[in-house]
């Protein structure tokens, strides 16, 4: 086959103000044409791509909203370390089958990856069994100890594009002022998990109404907001470009927009369960689950959230990163304090944000800045990194990493159904609507929902 035809879906590409019925033409592994539909009651009609018709294998995507291949700055895929939660196949295959189409994944891995040895062996697992595109992040103390710099430039060789101690927070300021300085230098992303660890030690839980009802010591939102703020500071004194992880407060999201006001090259990232979960839903599962909704940084207040999903519409918030984190769940189906922290997201984060969208009302948050906010500004945040400016669009010429997405079925998310091998979230049984039908890696179909 020469070419692959996705017609008459609805193409949404925020990085060029497409939101229009159309066919999408891949060849070699790029995307090679896209055609707007002149009557886009009946989308096929007016369409035609050249071509010799037989050598082109054609998908009918009438109905579905054809998207940039989602791009994910904050994973875990446990790989070396721990294949019986996950492995780079299945954490890649979860991603594939969500809708990424490039994933980051995080240095807290056994061993840890400090080492151009660990980098390299990520990535040769990689190139071996990972379904979508995979860059690792390095970490910026040996062994997250928070004690000394890692081999930061063997990293760089090895092929990192990030580094972050995620997980930990780096205590350290000193150390954090180096590794920002190396970075800024070596154009290499810094990502921050913000969290003050003596504010927040032995306080695993929002401090608030679910916090005194469960009799757990809970952690104010200046744990997080202190570190933003001094991160922040770091970045400005050295120049380096700050991507701020899983950003939880209302305090954070204010910090994080005087800053851009100053011009600073920061970035900040939310959950889906952030932004759609509160601490008082901790109560509503049974004691034995409710260590599903553990995670670091906690589950805030309705005000935090309220201020996350305005962060969000209005770009301070720039983009949507899962956190996915597998866990066994005999660490996770616990009372609270017991759970170790994280949930995984790959496989459903895009039903899930589906439900942010809300073109009607006033509060006005689009499928189209939904899309912007999980491929396109991630895109644009990696590209300068990887030397790529077409990332996280649908622009002629761009690597064919494409999403393809029926917003019309109503189902129900179902842990058997997921690719990751760790089946860790509390938003099993939540109702949503639609779903990944097709993910193109390269032009290449790297996921493809069965039909029943
Ligand atoms: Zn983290």
């Amino acid at each position: 086959m020469s070419g692959i035809l996705l017609r008459g879906g609805q193409i949404v590409d925020p990085s060029q103000n497409i939101h229009r019925v159309g066919n999408l033409l891949i060849r070699e592994g790029k995307i090679a044409r896209i055609e707007i539909s002149p009557h886009p009651a009946s989308p096929s009609s007016g369409l035609s791509l050249g071509g010799d018709p037989s050598q082109i294998a054609v998908y009918d995507v009438s109905g579905s909203i054809i998207l940039p291949g989602l791009i994910d700055l904050h994973t875990h895929l446990r790989d070396p370390g721990d294949p019986e939660k996950e492995t780079i196949a299945t954490g890649t295959a979860a991603a594939a089958a969500g809708g990424y189409t490039t994933i980051l994944c995080m240095a807290n891995t056994d061993p840890v990856n400090d080492s151009a040895k660990v980098t390299r062996t990520i990535l040769d697992r990689c190139n071996r069994s990972a379904k979508v595109k995979v860059h690792p992040v390095g970490a910026i103390t040996r062994g997250l100890a928070g004690k000394e710099l890692a081999d930061l430039d063997g990293m760089r060789e090895g092929g990192i594009v990030a580094i972050s101690d995620d997980g930990e927070t780096v205590a350290n300021a000193d150390l954090l002022y180096r590794a920002m300085k190396w970075a800024a230098s070596s154009h290499t992303l810094v990502i921050s998990h913000c969290e003050d660890p003596d504010l927040s030690r032995n306080r695993p839980i929002h401090q608030g109404e679910s916090a005194l009802n469960l009799g757990i010591d809970g952690a104010s939102p200046l744990a997080e907001s202190l570190m933003v703020e001094r991160d922040i500071l770091l970045a400005e004194a050295t120049g380096a470009w700050l991507h701020l992880a899983h950003i939880s407060t209302a305090a954070a999201v204010n910090l994080i927009r005087r800053a851009k006001e100053r011009g600073l090259s920061i970035s900040a990232e939310a959950t889906p369960h952030h932004l759609l979960l509160k601490d008082e839903d901790i109560l509503t599962a049974a004691k034995e689950r409710q260590g599903l909704f553990r995670v670091a940084p906690p589950l805030r207040s309705r005000f935090d959230v309220a201020a996350l999903k305005k962060g969000l519409r209005e770009g301070t918030i720039d983009m949507i990163a899962t956190d996915h984190a597998p866990h066994l769940e005999q660490e996770k189906n616990l009372p609270f304090s017991s759970a170790k922290p994280g949930m995984i997201g790959l496989d459903i984060a895009l039903p899930l944000c589906y439900q942010l969208v809300d073109e009607q009302k006033n509060s006005n948050f689009t499928f189209s800045q939904l899309v912007e906010r999980m491929a396109a500004t991630p895109g644009k945040r990696l590209g300068p990194i990887l030397g790529q400016s077409s990332l996280g669009t649908l622009k002629v010429g761009a690597p064919a990493d494409i999403a393809v997405f029926d917003p019309r079925p109503e189902w129900v998310i179902d842990s058997n159904h997921f690719f990751s091998r760790s089946k860790n979230t509390p938003f099993v049984g939540r109702k949503v609507q639609g779903r990944i039908t097709m993910t193109f890696v390269d032009g290449k179909l790297a996921y493809q929902r069965m039909q029943k």
